[in-house]
């Protein structure tokens, strides 16, 4: 599996897998399952989701040995602050079985992000997570983070695919030393994404699907990548992307279906923040 070197030098898988919007505990657990079985190492999942303790019982199941998963989640806005943070990075590690994580993600940049920040760099410090880092941080508030701390955010997991695809956010976060991670790289299907025309004129070309495509266009531009099915030949599709490769002109095709705005969440509309603001869940 081809990795990328975070600013800490830590290994970070380039493709992996998410588990939001999987409700269900048993079609979780067997849909992590299957994507270790597969050979995904990387594995995507937040407190708000509320499927923790299923993703833990996938893991245990695989037999795949821990220093093998890089395990990713993250701290949902109702425990912002430093203590709460504490509290709910304890809460995630019980509920997933686990001794450590991989990456801790700050999932909005809403509430006491400066107290979560604070709270995750003793952690770090203390060797109970590999790196940290933060999620849906628009360049403004990525900057201020940075400069008011002495550890900067290894990751900013920011919404990236065809439609959106942040070219100057990368370019922001790569001179920062920040790794850009997509969520939503199938922009969750809206768009017609799988019909568009130039997308499936480029995957017949190279006997691939439109996923394959979106994905490989990610792979591409060193954006580490968390797609999500609960389709077991969907999971193997979507890892089977790295026998092939697109060309310069193709690149320069799918750049021409960028919107340079958010197709899923803009976090620009305050009336979006205030509802995630509401959103809680119960440990
Ligand atoms: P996504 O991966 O862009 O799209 C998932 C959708 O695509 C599902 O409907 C899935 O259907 C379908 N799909 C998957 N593979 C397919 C294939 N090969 N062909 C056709 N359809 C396919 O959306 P996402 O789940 O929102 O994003 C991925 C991950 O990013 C999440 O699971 C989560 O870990 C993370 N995320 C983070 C944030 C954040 O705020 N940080 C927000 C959203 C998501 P089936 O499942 O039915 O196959």
């Amino acid at each position: 599996m081809q990795t990328v070197t975070l600013n800490n030098g830590v290994e970070m898988p380039l493709l992996g897998f998410g588990v939001y919007q999987i409700d269900d505990e048993d079609v979780c657990e067997e849909s992590v399952y299957n994507a270790l079985m597969e050979g995904y190492h990387l594995i995507d999942k937040a407190a708000v989701y509320e499927n923790e303790e299923a993703v833990g019982r996938a893991i245990k199941r695989s037999g795949v040995p821990r220093e093998g998963i890089f395990i990713t989640t993250k701290l949902w806005i109702q425990d912002a602050g430093y203590e709460s943070a504490k509290k709910a990075f304890e809460t995630s590690l019980r509920k997933l079985q686990l001794d450590y994580l991989d990456l801790y993600l700050i999932h909005m940049p809403f509430g006491d992000v400066y107290g979560s920040w604070r709270a995750m760099e003793e952690l770090y410090r203390e060797g109970k997570i590999k790196a940290i880092g933060v999620s849906n941080f628009l360049n403004d508030r990525l900057i201020d983070l940075i400069v008011h701390h002495e550890i900067v955010p290894a990751v900013n997991q920011v919404e990236t695919h065809v439609f959106t695809q942040q070219v100057e956010n990368a370019q922001f976060m790569k001179v920062h030393d920040v790794q850009i991670e997509s969520w939503g790289p199938f922009a969750e299907g809206k768009n017609n994404i799988f019909n568009n025309g130039t997308l499936v004129s480029i995957a017949e070309k190279h006997h691939k699907s439109v996923a394959q495509v979106a994905l490989r266009w990610l792979m591409q531009r060193g954006i580490v990548a968390i797609p999500k099915s609960v389709h077991k030949e969907r999971i193997i599709e979507n890892f089977n992307i790295f026998n092939f490769e697109l060309s310069e002109e193709d690149m320069q095709k799918i750049a021409t279906l960028d919107t340079k705005e958010s197709l899923i969440l803009s976090l620009h509309e305050p009336e979006n923040v205030a509802h995630l603001s509401k959103m809680t869940f119960h440990d």
